[in-house]
């Protein structure tokens, strides 16, 4: 039980509150709980990009090329792996949409197991993971088997279990599920997976950043995510691809956008491809070096506080929340887990009201989003989001709710 519910109190005892500062726009009295749809911008940033237009870009023009942006994609993949995906080096590339590199995966996955023919996905996993999956399972003649999940939680072990036969090729699973924010165990999924033969594919598009993982620990397959969520990457920043070492050692993972960038030798210009050898055969082309730029100062600040103290300061600010509604807010219904353990950076509630009631306080400059069917969305980017900020969204929920 918190003894305090005093969101000034809770804000002046929390050990990473001076990191705040360090956010565009954090200081003004805007509320902003949708830091898992579009995470805020470092200051640090807008010298940055200013700087990489004066200096890096403008200076060094083709020679950036050779000096830093061609091994960027690598060297900012193994740095983000090393601060927030619990994987070693060399098994991590940014590059593409979320949505392009969950192709070029899910296609390399199924190459990987031939003779299978099913792909395991839930039906509440993110539109685009599966419109993905449908596109691939209609190009390579596969089935689907969809798994049904409760509204309050995602993929379980004992959902997952039944579904898993000599024939499934493939799992594609979100680690923190986009509507509910239920926080699968992906280690006991991947072990499941694994017993049947088939290979995992984790999604982490609302965890990294927000939440610890243990990729190799796990011994995950795939995994991709997003880095303008929780990373602070900017608008359509580019996502990063995981592939385990085993299958790049083993030359086992084929990825089907075979471009230049991801060849053995680019600059040989030769008449056929030949993968690079290790992670840089997940690339396509020419790597997105402008993009990368904002991830790089959020990398470089995760780095600095490390993602276990990131997540006590997740799991306060979820907690605090739903102690605040339960206390405020009898009228709305939680659609996340009430365990903290099995719970992701942000909560959802429902009522029949809440599009109207989103609408209305995006007029009023606070700031939460909407996910079909009457789920408000509570996202809270655990660096630049306050106490206060919290208790002022919920007290201006409720006010519009009852309006
Ligand atoms: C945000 C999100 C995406 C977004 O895909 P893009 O290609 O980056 O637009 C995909 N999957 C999940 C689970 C997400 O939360």
């Amino acid at each position: 039980m918190r003894v305090t519910l005093d969101a000034a109190a809770l804000d002046a005892a929390d050990p990473l509150v001076a990191h705040r500062d360090r956010f565009v726009g954090a200081a003004s009295p805007l509320v902003y709980l949708d830091g898992n749809s579009l995470g805020r911008p470092l200051r640090a940033t807008e010298d940055r990009i200013a700087r990489f237009v004066a200096e890096e870009w403008g200076g060094r023009l083709i020679r950036g090329w050779d000096e830093r942006w061609f091994e960027l994609p690598l060297t900012l993949g193994d740095r983000l792996a090393a601060a927030t995906l619990g994987a070693a080096p060399g098994q991590t590339a940014i590059g593409d949409s979320t949505t392009v590199l969950l192709y070029k995966l899910v296609r390399a996955a199924v190459a990987a197991r031939p003779g299978r023919r099913e792909v395991v996905i839930d039906v509440d996993n993110f539109p685009t993971d599966r419109y993905v999956v449908e596109g691939v399972a209609k190009e390579c003649g596969l089935t689907i088997r969809w798994l049904d999940v409760e509204a309050d939680r995602g993929v379980t072990p004992e959902a997952l279990a039944p579904a898993l036969n000599d024939d499934t090729a493939l799992v594609v699973v979100s680690h923190v599920a986009y509507k509910s924010g239920f926080m699968a165990d992906v280690a006991e999924l991947t072990r499941l997976t694994h017993e049947a033969g088939a290979w995992i594919l984790v999604d982490l598009c609302h965890s990294s950043g927000a939440v610890p993982v243990e990729l190799d620990a796990w011994q995950v397959d795939l995994a991709v995510g997003c880095t303008y969520k929780y990373l602070n990457g900017g608008p359509g920043s580019p996502a990063f691809g995981y592939v385990a070492e085993r299958h790049l050692d083993a030359d086992a993972f084929h990825q089907p956008v075979q471009g230049w960038m991801g060849a053995a030798d680019p600059f040989a210009m030769g008449p056929a491809y030949t993968p690079a050898p290790g992670i840089r055969r997940l690339i396509s082309g020419t790597p997105p070096v402008l993009g990368m730029l904002a991830l790089e100062d959020m990398v470089g600040l995760l780095e600095e506080v490390g993602i276990e103290a990131v997540r006590a300061k997740s799991v306060a600010l979820t907690s605090y929340t739903l102690e605040l509604v339960d206390r405020d807010l009898p009228e709305v219904e939680v659609v996340s887990p009430r365990d903290a353990a099995e719970r992701g950076g942000h909560v959802t509630l429902q009522h029949p009201r809440m599009r109207e009631v989103t609408a209305a306080l995006w007029e009023r400059d606070v700031l939460p989003d909407f996910r079909n069917p009457d789920g408000l969305r509570i996202g809270l980017s655990p660096l630049s989001t306050s106490f206060t900020e919290v208790a002022q969204g919920i007290a201006a929920i409720g006010e519009t709710l009852r309006n």
